[in-house]
């Protein structure tokens, strides 16, 4: 589903992302693991073009994005294939980037009924059932300042889900919230790998990293360190850079 391929990403003179290539395939579950500053959340924003890279391919269903200009002038050059990917590549944040004068459900609904167009009846039977999904079925009316932190990542998930994406991005859906909160958000990614879900998951959670995840990609430096299924990540990592890693965040 996403194919990125020798990505390179400035931002000025510094350079975040020498060369990286990560493939997830349909169902796969990849995770991106590695310090602060090591440039996970600068590769699922290029991934969704919500950031523009310098140099590389990136591939949405086999269909390569069409770029303009070169070097640090690159960018999109179609804005329909921009939107197409976006749409289809759900990002959920760290923050949850939930509107606050909108009730949850309106939240929910908002972009699949403006962006999409979808009709509004019917996105709102669906946004209802993945709220239910998610378990926050009877937040609908609320507004987000009246939730908990694991109750407003639930529906940021559950309003990435109602884009009916191919894929979902997520950065960090767990670390802003408490021990407890967090395992609430856990389970539901839990729920949807296990569905076969298509995801690509930045998190500083080494035991959901091992549990859920097909692939796992260590990077360091803008660079893939060392990658591979989670076993033999966590369970024998061959360079040190990643055994320091481990040892520092278990
Ligand atoms: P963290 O675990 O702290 O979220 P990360 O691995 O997600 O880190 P990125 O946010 O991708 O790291 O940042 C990679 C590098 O790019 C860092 O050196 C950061 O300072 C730099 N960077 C990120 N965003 C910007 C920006 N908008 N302008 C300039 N530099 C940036
Ligand atoms: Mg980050």
């Amino acid at each position: 589903v996403i194919e990125i391929r020798g990505l390179h990403k400035a931002y000025g003179a510094l350079e975040v992302i020498k060369g990286v290539d990560i493939t997830a395939h349909k169902g796969d579950v990849v995770s991106l693991i590695g310090s602060s500053g090591s440039g996970k959340s600068t590769i699922l924003r290029c991934a969704n073009l919500l950031e523009d890279s310098q140099q590389g391919d990136i591939l949405f269903k086999g269909e390569p994005v069409k770029w303009k200009g070169t070097g640090l002038h690159r960018q999109p050059a179609d804005p329909k294939q921009v939107l197409r990917i976006r749409t289809n590549l759900s990002m959920v944040f760290q923050q949850f980037n939930l509107w606050a004068h909108m009730t949850i459900l309106q939240n929910v609904m908002e972009a699949p009924v403006t962006v999409l167009g979808r009709d509004r009846d019917e996105v709102e039977q669906a946004a209802r059932r993945y709220l239910d999904k998610v378990g926050i079925g009877d937040k609908c009316d609320a507004y987000p300042a009246q939730l908990s932190g694991g109750q407003q990542q639930r529906a940021a998930i559950a309003r990435a889900l109602c884009m009916e994406p191919e894929a979902l991005l997520f950065d960090e859906p767990t670390s802003a919230l408490d021990p407890e909160l967090e395992q609430e958000v856990i389970k539901v990614i839990r729920d949807l790998a296990a569905e076969g879900r298509t995801m690509l998951i930045v998190t500083h959670d080494m035991k959901m990293a091992s549990d859920i995840s097909s692939h796992v990609v260590f990077l360091h430096q803008g660079l893939i360190e060392e990658q591979g299924p989670p076993a033999q990540l966590f369970g024998a990592p061959e360079s040190e850079r990643l055994k320091q890693f481990l040892s520092a965040t278990v």
